[in-house]
């Protein structure tokens, strides 16, 4: 059979694109697997791409009409899943790369589940809140033929949220004619949402740092963590970590960072976070900033806020032992060969922060079995599921003698192109 020289560049080929650092190691573990090429190509390609214009009547009176993308990489495995966010500079290519990246991520933590991703081009910050719920309910009745519970479940994403979602599962349910709540995940309680979706992420990488320390046998006593970035990821992972035994010496948000040796009170940042809304002023600790957080020597760093923090630039830099991956793209591909050189572990995103999925797929088989858990019950599922996909994903490392990232690649890729060569090609 075919196998094929991987020369050219998968999904994404904008360079401005960070996430096709993430394409380029598609690439290499595709190239390790030996992939066939028309399997290659499968994966490569999204199995639907929908583009929907989105007419709303605008406070003023006047019609503005915006653009609204779904893209569906692969729904081999079940059903895709994925965020919609909302932002003014949004182009489907980005959104192309993000539903490969679900496809990956789905497929590691061994949930029943594809890739998707969607969002629309718009700016909430200078939208009211009527015209919001306007775009999100008119971009919603749009995408029927797209959505569905057993189809395609959206989430929240960057500048959406659970009020965002409780009206996609309204807008869908009234044209359904039922009350149908399995059709998103990170819904408000209220309306079938999980009890420990927020903080799912930050917990799965507490899980993954703890596994991680204990493969390379670190002493977790007296372990220093630094923490770049203090929202959802950030500040669970902090507290989750302080709580489980790791002195946070250093934190930092998009207006810069903290440090403290004898180590941050994480409770004290997060009430100054909830009343002032940033961490500035909060004195925890020495000014620091972002830069010089990600070279700080601690034995654990997360980066916990956006893509491209740790570049060919800086990795050299980088003294912690291992690096885990709560934000989706910290590290760009220009990193992984020089923190490989400096034996650094890096668990990856895809498996560090992948809880938030994980608990958005127990919140799927609650809404349909209407029978709703405890969070006790939430959390020892979340954490069972975190080990195998950390031991699945560190054994197929070790299997193929490669990075902790590759590994990953290399496992998610070779379940979706095994459940393709099963399920054949429909013709
Ligand atoms: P958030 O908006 O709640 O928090 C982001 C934090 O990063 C804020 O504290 C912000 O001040 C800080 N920040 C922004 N720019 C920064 C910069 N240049 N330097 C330092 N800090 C900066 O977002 P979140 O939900 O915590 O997501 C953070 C990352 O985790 C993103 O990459 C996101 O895609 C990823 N992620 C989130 C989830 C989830 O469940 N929320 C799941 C998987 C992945």
């Amino acid at each position: 059979m075919d196998t094929v020289v991987y020369k050219e560049p998968a999904p994404i080929v904008d360079r401005e694109n960070p996430f096709e650092s993430m394409m380029e190691r598609f690439d290499d573990a595709a190239e390790m697997l030996e992939l066939e090429r028309g399997v290659y190509e499968y994966l490569k390609t999204p199995v639907k791409q929908v583009t929907v214009s989105i007419p709303i009547q605008m406070d003023n009176g006047e019609i503005e009409v915006f653009e609204g993308y779904r893209v569906i990489h692969n729904d081999a495995i079940g059903p895709s899943k994925g965020g919609i966010r909302y932002a003014p500079d949004i182009t489907l290519n980005e959104i192309k790369a993000l539903a490969a990246w679900m496809t990956w991520k789905c497929s590691i933590a061994n949930i029943p589940f594809g890739g998707a991703k969607g969002g629309v081009k718009c700016d909430p910050s200078k939208l009211t809140p009527v015209e919001l719920e306007k775009i999100t309910r008119r971009f919603t009745a749009n995408m029927l033929d797209v959505f569905g519970p057993d189809k395609d479940i959206p989430a929240p994403d960057m500048n959406t949220n659970e009020q965002i979602m409780a009206w996609i599962m309204d807008t869908y349910s009234m044209h359904v004619r039922r009350t149908e709540n399995a059709v998103v995940t990170g819904k408000p309680l209220i309306v079938g949402g999980s009890l420990g979706r927020k903080e799912a992420t930050g917990r799965g990488v507490m899980v993954s740092t703890f596994a991680a320390m204990a493969k390379l046998r670190l002493n977790t006593k007296n372990a220093t963590c630094a923490v770049q970035g203090f929202g959802n990821v950030g500040s669970v992972s902090a507290k989750l970590l302080s709580e489980h035994g790791l002195k946070v010496v250093a934190l930092s948000d998009v207006n810069g960072g903290f440090i403290n040796k004898k180590g941050i009170d994480v409770n004290q940042a997060i009430e100054w976070m909830q009343h002032s809304g940033t961490l500035a002023g909060s004195g925890l600790g020495d000014k620091i900033t972002n830069e010089e957080l990600l070279e700080l020597e601690v034995d654990v760093l997360v980066p916990a806020a956006k893509e491209d923090q740790i570049t060919g630039r800086n990795a050299h830099a980088v003294k912690a032992k291992v690096i885990v991956e709560g934000a989706n793209g910290p590290t760009a591909a220009k990193a992984d060969p020089i923190l490989d050189s400096k034996g650094i572990m890096v668990v990856p995103d895809i498996l560090a922060n992948s809880g938030g999925v994980t608990v958005s797929y127990f919140e799927w088989v609650q809404d349909r079995q209407g029978y709703f858990w405890t969070l006790d019950r939430v959390n020892r599922r979340l954490e069972r599921m975190m080990h195998d996909a950390f031991n699945n994903v560190f054994n197929t490392a070790e299997k193929y003698k490669v990075s902790m990232r590759l590994g990953a690649y290399i496992l998610a890729i070779d379940k979706v192109a095994k459940t393709l060569k099963v399920r054949g090609i429909y013709a």
